[in-house]
């Protein structure tokens, strides 16, 4: 019985998943899932992000948490459509959820849909949003150990963002380690080193945004395991 329930559940989502990619593919919309844990820095990464895409890349972005519109108001801030998706609990989003967000987002106006997912390293790796990409970020703060511990969360992300570079004195990270396992977890993954404090390998990031969006899934950067500092 268990096994039905979740089975319809997964069904469930992956047709609000399909229907969501039709909608995007009839506005010629791209879209990107951001997953990550709480606190890796998503939203902050969006903030510096959002800017240098601006104005030839058209963004809308969809805020997922359990409470409270803080993000959505951040990213509002700085001009771009967003939605807050509130789960009121759940812990992670789901394909329905985006699907009824974009009525709410002008897609004839936009170019690229970004879905922050809720700050949660675990589930959020199960469902299917309808994306054409996945983004994972992994702060330096979090450890090292977190893509062993976490492999779901970076198997199937065509990117990895490693977040909060500038933390690197003040926390034991060891980065060697950590780009050896995500190029034995996901070798064509391509994997960027930034930080939205310092405004740090943002570009490399930019670019790879720009090639999603151009539908090119081949887009620029370097491979997982061959992380390189800029
Ligand atoms: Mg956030
Ligand atoms: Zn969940």
């Amino acid at each position: 019985m268990e096994v039905r329930v979740l089975r319809r559940v997964l069904e469930k989502n992956d047709r609000a998943a399909d229907e969501v990619r039709e909608l995007l593919s009839a506005h010629g919309v791209r879209a990107i899932n951001l997953l990550g844990g709480a606190g890796c820095g998503k939203t902050a990464l969006l903030e510096r992000l959002l800017p240098i895409l601006r104005p030839a890349l058209r963004c809308g972005v969809l805020e997922g948490d359990l409470a409270t519109t803080l993000d959505a108001e951040r990213i509002a801030a700085i001009g771009v459509p967003v939605t807050q998706l509130l789960t009121e609990g759940g812990c992670h989003l789901t394909a329905p959820h985006v699907r009824r967000a974009l009525d709410s987002l002008p897609l004839d106006k936009r170019d690229l849909v970004i879905s922050e997912n809720v700050g949660n390293p675990i589930c959020p790796a199960n469902f299917d949003l309808g994306e054409h990409a996945r983004l994972a970020a992994l702060s330096v703060a979090e450890g090292a150990d977190k893509p062993q511990k976490y492999p779901l969360l970076f198997k199937d992300a065509a990117g990895v963002v490693i977040t909060k570079l500038d933390l690197l004195p003040h926390v034991s990270f060891d980065l060697h380690r950590v780009t050896l396992d995500l190029g034995r977890l996901n070798p064509a993954a391509r994997l960027f080193l930034t930080s939205a404090e310092r405004g740090h390998g943002l570009a490399g990031l930019a670019a790879w945004f720009r090639g999603m969006a151009r539908g090119n899934d081949d887009a620029t950067g370097p491979r997982g395991g061959r992380a390189i500092l800029n």
